[in-house]
């Protein structure tokens, strides 16, 4: 039997999955993320987790056919341009990662949501286009034409949480532009229109504002038809659905699929968002469906894996 690891590098934790080469997620491990230093500690930390694992589970090294990345960048032939959550910049993967693993090792490596949206499609057993969000620190997207992720020329090629998708008043982003999608519909997009919504003191809540502010709180108000908290849906699906209806025009996928930690909120946010999208949409687009993530948190270990899995077959 051959073995994977598919490591999906966020900006708190690194979660890291051991598969085998049917795709089977056999085991699961995670080191926090060290973004002191540029990050530089991160490959090492990863490193060390993993050679521990593979002692203490006794695994052959021979057997281990490589190691799968998906990074909160751009990445493109397996070269990070730059990662401003982990403070990376121009880092080659195989390179940095074998030398932080002491010998030259088997490495693909791919953006986190990227490898997510993969990661669903060959879990699911997708077979038409499709478009996938991770809604979370950052708003990541992963686009599947073809049956393969898209990352174009520089490696952003679904970029799709640094659409600029408001023009009046734009909030800045951490990729320096301004008015993204990220500072919308990302854990801080959502906890900020709440908390302009509170200041504003126009609709009634039993939300206020405090450091327990945090998407499920609002999602699980709205839920409760607190009229505030419907509001900051209403407000984030607009700001989605506006979104969608551009890259329907561009990819015109069957099914958009959404994931990250704010897609726990469920049906209230992709119905929404459909509802929106619909005002936006062109009329050759009108019936893209809307969907939740199934693998939730887990998709971009699978994606990275897959890196590794479809090199080899
Ligand atoms: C980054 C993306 C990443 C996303 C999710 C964004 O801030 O620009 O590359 O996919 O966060 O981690
Ligand atoms: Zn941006």
């Amino acid at each position: 039997m051959k073995y994977v690891f598919g490591i999906d590098v966020g900006g708190t934790s690194v979660k890291i999955g051991f598969l085998n080469e049917q795709g089977e997620l056999l085991d699961r491990f995670s080191v926090l993320t060290d973004t002191s230093n540029h990050g530089d500690n991160i490959l090492f930390d990863i490193a060390n987790a993993i050679k521990a694992f593979i002692k203490e589970k006794n695994i052959n090294e021979t057997d281990i056919l490589g190691f799968g990345f998906g990074l909160p960048g751009p990445v493109h032939n397996d070269f990070v341009v730059r990662c401003p959550n982990l403070g990376w910049d121009s880092v080659f993967m195989p390179e940095a990662f074998s030398a932080a693993y002491g010998k030259s090792v088997h490495v693909k490596a791919t953006n986190d949501a990227t490898a997510a949206a993969v990661g669903e499609y060959w879990q699911q057993e997708m077979n038409d286009d499709m478009v996938f969000f991770t809604l979370g620190t950052g708003v990541g997207g992963g686009i599947v034409i073809n049956h393969k992720g898209v990352d174009g020329v520089h490696g952003a090629g679904a970029e799709l949480g640094h659409i600029r998708v408001e023009h009046k008043h734009p909030i800045a982003c951490t990729c320096g532009l301004d008015g993204c999608l990220e500072t919308v519909a990302s854990i801080r997009g959502v906890v900020g229109i709440t908390r302009r919504l509170i200041k504003e003191n126009k609709l009634e809540t039993t939300l206020y504002d405090s450091d327990k502010l945090n998407p499920k709180v609002i999602f699980d108000a709205a839920k409760n038809n607190d009229p505030l908290a419907l509001e900051v849906v209403e407000e984030v699906a607009d700001y989605m659905g506006l979104a969608c209806a551009t890259i329907a025009v561009t990819v015109d996928p069957k099914i958009f699929l959404i994931g990250g930690g704010i897609s726990n909120a469920g049906s209230i946010l992709t119905t929404a968002i459909q509802k929106h999208y619909l005002k936006y949409a062109h009329f050759g687009v009108k019936d893209a469906r809307f969907e939740l993530a199934k693998l939730g948190n887990d998709a971009g270990m699978y994606g990275a894996a897959y890196l590794i899995i479809s090199d080899n077959q």
